[in-house]
């Protein structure tokens, strides 16, 4: 690995800035049209389809089992917001304007799970109970779903098993919905994890096992674990097209909900759009889903803590899961917990591979100071990985303009997508924005 680093850092320029932990923008010389880059993914459209249509099967269900989705009748989907004051402390804290519109993404205030982890994990969930529900004659294809809200369904439920390897917010997501739906659920949960997030998991009838070491070694030993059990599905954050297919639904209804605020996305008018990157399918799965309902007129950026740029230093080097940040000497501990991830996901870098149109890193200091800008200027309080997006048009702002007109800038909208924070405790909050100098 040393000799082949060595190489790779003759070649590749950026490697040293992320070696030295500098905040680092790379823009992906290898993209493609939206076109081509699909087909070159292997998912298509209709596994997209055929996932938002599970989901609406089972949004009547979701919809008794958690009162707070009743509004949405059961659809568990967030609010794209404005954020014009936190837009202009921004423009003042670089030094530069960005021109078009700022958007939030709150999937940090998602219901169930308070995460972006709300859509895959719960997914995936919900894709295994059906087809154990079909399997054993609880459901018929044509019943109304509410009906696995009963105690029959948690019966037959618990003779299975929901294992995940999680820093915190996947065990969440899973483990809640599990549970509810009578599952046996167990969490190895890496080192990084919050302390709450694990009470939590416990308090709701999880079994919850603690690892000293990080995410990919909490995830290899879940999955192992699970190999000797029959009736055990591990969901597998690093592999899962399941996990990555509930994700990509945001796709069509991110459009759905710019159709109805009135917000164009065309040539003129590009979209831009900045997802914090863990293992990759979170950020992963919804680019694909963007990819599929805009095409080239939606613009990617993955956004990771320089202690744990696992995505950006897989597709850069282009060895995707061959290679982890420990590999060139980075530590992988980071404030951003749901981003604390040294090896990124194979599978998620090379499906989007030619889709995403740049990487780049913040510090932790940057992180911490980002939340406490929200808070101060919206009211919103995001955690430490939600807060990698915030930066993103100002960070990126003079790669874009090499490829943008001023035109086409003006006409721009921006969206951050908060990926989590909604169910952090009031003290958690408190040492947060301590730290943020707040
Ligand atoms: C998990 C997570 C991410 C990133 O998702 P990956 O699938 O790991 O890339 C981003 N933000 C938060 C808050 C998360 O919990």
């Amino acid at each position: 690995m040393t000799t082949t680093i060595a190489m790779l850092r003759e070649t590749r320029p950026l490697l040293d800035d992320l070696v030295a932990m500098k905040e680092t923008v790379w823009c992906n010389p290898d993209i493609t049209s939206a076109e081509e880059g699909l087909r070159y993914s292997g998912l298509t459209r209709r596994d997209v389809q055929s996932a938002e249509q599970r989901l609406t099967r089972f949004a009547p269900c979701l919809k008794q089992l958690f009162p707070e989705t009743a509004a949405a009748e059961g659809m568990i989907e967030s609010e794209l917001v404005d954020i014009p004051a936190l837009k202009a402390a921004l423009n003042q804290k670089y030094g530069h304007a960005v021109p078009g519109r700022v958007m939030l993404k709150k999937d940090s205030h998602l219901p169930v799970a308070g995460s972006v982890k709300a859509r895959g994990g719960i997914y995936e969930v919900l894709t295994w109970a059906e087809h154990l529900a079909f399997r054993t004659g609880l459901l018929n294809p044509h019943d109304d779903y509410s009906k696995l809200d009963s105690d029959v369904a948690r019966q037959c439920f618990s003779d299975y098993e929901i294992a995940v390897g999680s820093t915190g917010n996947l065990g969440l997501s899973i483990g809640l919905m599990g549970k509810k739906l009578g599952f046996r659920v167990t969490v190895h949960m890496s080192a990084d994890a919050k302390a709450w997030k694990k009470a939590l998991l416990r308090e709701c009838g999880a079994n919850v096992i603690e690892y000293q070491d990080d995410y990919s070694v909490a995830v290899s030993h879940g999955r192992e674990a699970a190999k000797h059990h029959e009736n055990t599905l591990f969901v597998d954050d690093e592999h899962s097209r399941t996990l990555f297919l509930g994700y990509a639904v945001a796709g069509e209804r991110l459009k759905k909900q710019c159709d109805e605020q009135g917000i164009i996305v065309d040539h003129e008018h590009p979209l831009f759009v900045y997802l914090p990157c863990g293992v990759g399918g979170a950020p992963g799965g919804i680019s694909f889903g963007l990819k599929l309902a805009f095409g080239d007129n939606v613009h990617c950026f993955f956004a990771e803590p320089t202690h744990s740029p696992c995505m950006f230093l897989g597709v850069y080097s282009g060895l995707h899961d061959q290679i982890s940040v420990q590999d060139i000497g980075l530590d992988n501990h980071t404030v951003a917990d749901g981003l604390a991830v040294g090896r990124a996901s194979g599978f998620v870098g090379k499906t989007m591979a030619r889709l995403i149109s740049g990487y780049y890193t913040q510090s932790d200091e940057t992180l911490l100071s980002l939340l406490g800008d929200v808070w101060r200027h919206e009211n919103i309080f995001l955690e430490p990985s939600a807060a990698a997006s915030i930066s993103g048009p100002w960070v990126t702002a003079a790669e874009s303009a090499k490829s943008f007109s001023a035109q086409q800038l003006a006409g721009a909208t921006h969206i951050l997508w908060a990926t989590g924070g909604g169910m952090v405790p009031q003290a958690e909050r408190e040492a947060l924005l301590l730290q943020s100098g707040q």
